[in-house]
């Protein structure tokens, strides 16, 4: 296909190199490239049963045929992981062997869910704002530009970059902001701020104008759990909001998603486009208070979680992200199967809390 040459070294074996052109496919399909390289099978295959190989080969084989064509869309590819990520839950002995929707026994409780980490090179890039408004009275869209998007990868709705503002002395002040949507082709990037009171990060966004430049660096990687999930609960404040909806728009046809997250106003609300079967809870508290965990808490009682194995994502105050936690571990839900984390820390300037210690 044009995409490697094949040449002797010189030492009767052969070396294979990239041309531009395999470069560039990979670089344009660099997202489903990086699922298949952590899916490549262990080497040692002189110790694998014949079957294991025959099988392996079988399906490293139905991949290339599959990706090769041009009519596999980004909901294909989710469906072709989450069929892979399924088979591998099963081998590990995870789950039952038929499939979790339609499965009558009981979830096992037990289990770490399969998660697939991805590193990044870590690299700076300075982007120039090309459109800033208010979305909702509190929350600002920026849509960023810089040809250096075009190999940007954020593979985790819940994945963050560092934002870099000019601080007192030669160190910039950084802050953690979701990916909340990337399109490599045009070269974009949208980040979604939440405003409250004080902070660089708050007024730049409050006072950003077109053409004003964003230094960012990362994602340093992607953590992606299999989709091998019934149901998904997500529950946040306003600083989630961005990987709320980005992994309620993520998800596939007709998988189960609740949200329920707190904003200041019924105003602030927002509209995912979503093919996921989603019900969509809002709590309405002042910014003033968003630190303070009865009205998520409130709501969360009055959850009931569907049947099957979930997976609860929290991301708030850390006070309140914690609160949370405990209450789904008290009604049971399996800690294993719920990821917690402070976005922010009351009274607390540049702090998260990422694993709630
Ligand atoms: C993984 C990750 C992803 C995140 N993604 C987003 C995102 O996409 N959008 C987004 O808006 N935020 C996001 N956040 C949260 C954001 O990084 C913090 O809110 C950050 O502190 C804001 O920086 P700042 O300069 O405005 O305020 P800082 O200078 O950091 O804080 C100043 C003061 O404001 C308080 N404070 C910080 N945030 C809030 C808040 N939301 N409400 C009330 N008081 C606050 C602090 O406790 C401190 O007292 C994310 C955080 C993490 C860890």
């Amino acid at each position: 296909m044009g995409y490697i040459t094949v040449e002797p070294d010189g030492s009767g074996r052969k070396r294979s190199s990239i041309t531009a052109e395999g470069q560039a496919f990979l670089t344009a399909n660099q997202r489903a490239a990086q699922d298949l390289m952590i899916r490549t099978p262990p080497s040692g295959r002189e110790n694998a049963p014949s079957q294991i190989i025959a099988a392996m080969d079988k399906l490293k084989s139905a991949l290339k045929t599959r990706l090769s064509t041009s009519t596999l869309d980004a909901s294909g590819i989710d469906s072709i992981a989450r069929d892979i990520a399924m088979v591998a839950d099963q081998i590990l002995g995870d789950i039952p062997a038929s499939s979790p929707a339609q499965s009558s026994s009981p979830a096992p409780f037990d289990s770490a869910p399969v998660i697939t980490r991805h590193k990044f090179e870590t690299r700076r890039r300075a982007l120039t704002v090309q459109s800033v408004d208010y979305l909702t009275p509190h929350m600002i869209r920026a849509v960023l530009h810089s040809p250096e998007l075009s190999d940007f990868t954020s593979l985790g709705a819940d994945d963050h970059i560092k934002l870099f503002f000019p601080g007192d002395g030669e160190k910039p002040q950084m802050r953690d902001y979701t990916p909340r949507a990337y399109d490599t082709d045009a070269c974009k990037l949208t980040l979604d701020f939440a405003v409250h009171e004080a902070g660089p990060a708050t007024a730049w966004a409050t006072q950003a104008k077109v053409g004003d430049t964003l230094n960012i660096g990362g994602p340093r990687g992607s953590s992606v759990i299999a989709p091998v999930f019934d149901w998904y609960l997500l529950i946040g404040d306003e600083t989630a909001l961005p990987a709320i909806g980005r992994k309620a728009e993520e998800l596939g046809q007709g998988v189960q998603v609740i949200t329920l997250v707190a904003v200041p106003d019924a105003a602030d609300e927002q509209t995912f486009d979503t093919k996921a079967a989603g019900t969509h809870h809002w709590v309405h508290r002042p910014v003033t208070q968003a630190a303070d965990p009865a009205s998520l808490l409130a709501a969360a009682q009055g959850i009931t979680l569907p049947e099957g194995k979930g997976f609860i994502w929290i991301a708030a105050e850390a006070g309140v992200a914690r609160a949370l936690r405990d209450h789904f571990e008290e009604r049971g839900h399996p800690k294993v199967w719920t990821k917690a984390s402070g976005y922010w820390v009351k009274g607390s300037a540049a702090t998260s809390d990422k694993s709630l210690s």
